[in-house]
């Protein structure tokens, strides 16, 4: 319902990225050097959020061959798509391109797709492959290719669409986290509106 204290994230993303990274940095406040990048886990973190407390669970996708295939469930059920990319890897964000385009055949029927486009590892400047600026474009390319209403458009769109994160940060991690929830409180009003 609308007035939901519950939110659950799903973090989409090539191997590698910092989706585990970003999680627990979230979630335990560390940041963790090496994770093993079979693990597919969903962590759970009670938080406040504008004044209000609310229970997030992450769910922490990992996979090789058919991951795309697997994530079905997963993107089905969340509140929120994060689309994350390596600002060092340029072939990473073209991932996201395709596995935005899944995400939105998995949800059809559901309404609008709250999501937000990370790049991430912001804090490895000298193997930049991919600017601000274009992480940026992306994030308003895909919003493109749903087709919404206009109050949808406005709910999906008014809050950060895309940022970089550096998951040795944890000021990003949060700031990343709550920025969902805004999304998705967005995407609730207007529907509890309607
Ligand atoms: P995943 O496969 O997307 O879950 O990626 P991981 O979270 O396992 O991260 C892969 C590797 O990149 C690990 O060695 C992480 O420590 C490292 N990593 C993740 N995020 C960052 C980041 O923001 N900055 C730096 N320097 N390393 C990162
Ligand atoms: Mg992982």
């Amino acid at each position: 319902s609308s007035s939901s204290n519950r939110y659950c994230c799903v973090m989409l993303g090539s191997g590698g990225v910092g989706k585990s990274a970003l999680s627990i940095q979230y979630v335990q406040g560390v940041f963790v050097d090496v994770y093993d990048p079979t693990i597919m886990d969903s962590l759970l973190r009670m938080d406040t959020i504008e004044g209000r407390n609310i229970t997030m669970t992450v769910v922490d996708t990992a996979g090789q061959d058919d991951y795309i295939d697997q994530t079905t469930p997963y993107i089905r059920m969340a509140d929120v798509c994060v689309f994350v990319y390596s600002v060092t890897d340029a072939t990473s964000i073209v991932h996201v391109s395709t596995m935005f385009d899944h995400a939105l055949k998995a949800r059809q029927g559901k309404g609008p797709m709250p999501f937000l486009v990370v790049g991430n590892k912001s804090d490895l400047q000298e193997h930049r492959q991919i600017t601000v600026d274009q992480g940026r474009r992306l994030a308003v390319t895909l919003a493109g290719r749903m087709r919404l209403s206009g109050e949808e458009v406005l709910a999906v769109t008014q809050s950060p669409l895309f940022m970089e994160t550096s998951a040795k940060h944890r000021d990003d991690a949060v700031l990343l986290f709550r920025s969902a929830v805004m999304t998705i409180n967005k995407v609730r009003s207007t529907k509890s509106m309607s």
